[in-house]
Order: C-alpha cells, then sequence, then structure tokens
C-alpha cells in the first residue's frame, strides 16, 4: 500500500500547484459496482490555480475502464477523458455560494484526498447503462440469428396443419 496523497486546497490553489500519478483501479471501492473488472489504472493531473478571487482546482483524467455492456452483459472497454473543474470553498459556505454556480464546489480542506477526488469524478464520468456501440454488441448477433430460430419455423408449420 502507498499512502493516499492529501492536498491542502488552499495552499494549492493559491501557489498554483501540480500533482501527477497513477491509481489502480482496484484501489476504488466506490467504483466496483459499475466496473466488469478491476485491472488497470487512471492516470490523473491535479493542477491548482486563481480565477479572480476564485480558488480552483483542475482534474484530469485518462485511461481505460472495463464496464459490463447493459444489452449483452459482456465487457466493454471505457476510455476515460474527462476534464473538470472544482471551485474551493471555504468550509460551511458550501450551500450559498453552491446555488449561483455553475462549477462543481468542493471543500477548501486543507486535506483534501486526492484519490477520493479521483473517483467522485469517475463516477460522475462514466456512463450510468453503457452499452457496445451498435454493430459491436453481442446482443444484436442474437437477435439476428433469432429470425432462423427453428422454433420460429416449427411453428409455422404447426399453423399450417
Ligand atoms: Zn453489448
Amino acid at each position: 500500500m502507498f499512502a493516499r496523497p492529501l492536498i491542502d486546497g488552499v495552499d494549492f490553489a493559491l501557489n498554483g500547484k501540480e500533482l501527477r500519478g497513477n491509481v489502480a483501479l482496484g484501489a476504488l471501492p466506490r467504483l466496483g459496482d459499475v466496473l466488469a473488472d478491476s485491472q488497470g489504472d487512471i492516470a490523473f493531473a491535479l493542477c491548482g490555480f486563481k480565477d479572480g478571487d476564485r480558488l480552483l482546482l483542475q482534474i484530469e483524467l485518462s485511461g481505460n475502464c472495463r464496464l459490463r455492456c447493459q444489452r449483452c452483459l459482456g465487457e466493454l472497454v471505457y476510455p476515460v477523458a474527462i476534464t473538470a473543474s472544482l471551485h474551493l470553498v471555504p468550509a460551511g459556505r458550501i450551500e450559498e455560494v453552491d446555488t449561483d454556480d455553475e462549477i462543481e464546489c468542493i471543500e477548501a480542506s486543507s486535506e483534501i484526498d486526492v484519490l477520493s477526488l479521483v473517483e467522485d469524478e469517475l463516477l460522475l464520468g462514466i456512463p450510468y447503462s453503457p452499452r457496445h456501440p451498435e454493430g459491436e454488441c453481442a446482443a444484436q448477433v442474437n437477435e439476428l440469428t433469432q429470425s432462423a430460430n427453428p422454433f420460429a419455423v416449427l411453428a409455422d408449420i404447426n399453423k399450417k396443419q
């Protein structure tokens, strides 16, 4: 095991800090339900910046994760490419700021858990009901072969008798 990286939100944004790394999908337990397989890892890049008097974090995620196709239940490789900005808000002010801000707000804690941020963004960004693209889904192949289903032919014969 390695230590979970923690950042001080305000310091990170004020000083334009950056943090890059990789996290194994298996280390993100809340993703367990959506993944077909927890093999692989996700690269993250986190950078802090100031926009006027707002403190922000930008998070970028890339990598592949294996999801379960909701049509054929087969495995589906989903390329993750997520970029999100997070507005750092002082503790206790999340409620009042959140309402008139289109950017997601998080508490400007002095110990922000980076892996938990990565996990949150993946949960938001991964499709809830993923499906193979048209033509690549095993369920479609099944539908095609159903028209040549021997039982359908049998039913036809029965009708004629
Ligand atoms: Zn499928």
